[in-house]
């Protein structure tokens, strides 16, 4: 399957050929303030699966181990990379053409959740990452 996706405004395209795995909604407070929403979705493909058609995003480091890419045209939040894994990056699911091909499977950082986002899906929910649970 080939998933592509790109920024709001179009000037960075993307496609991957790559397997999706750890496909999560994040409610950690660093991937809501940069993408001013609540909740994020993500997932992850190997990271030399993904194939930059258009544009280049803009890389900024939001903490000490982790790189976030954008559009810098537009803002659009569109990879996250930590120095940990670096064969893995995550993309923003919403950034995809059709987000509905990749549905989050759980929840992390849930201790982040603000309050008034109810969840009701019966996914898995973890109070950091999905391996510290
Ligand atoms: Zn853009
Ligand atoms: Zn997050």
């Amino acid at each position: 399957m080939t998933l592509s996706g790109g920024c709001f405004c179009g000037a960075v395209r993307f496609e991957t050929d790559g397997a999706p795995f750890n496909s999560t909604l994040c409610h950690c407070a660093d991937c809501r303030r940069v993408s001013g929403a609540p909740a994020v979705a993500w997932f992850s493909v190997p990271t030399n699966t993904l194939r930059w058609l258009a544009g280049q995003m803009q890389v900024r480091r939001s903490s000490p181990q982790a790189v976030r890419g954008f559009c810098a045209a537009c803002g659009t939040t569109l990879t996250y990379q930590n120095d940990s894994w670096p064969d893995e990056i995550d993309i923003a699911t919403a950034s995809l053409d059709d987000p509905n091909l990749v549905p989050p499977l759980d929840h992390t950082f849930v201790r982040s959740r603000l309050d008034w986002l109810k969840l009701d899906d019966g996914l898995p929910q973890f109070q950091t990452t999905r391996t510290n649970s």
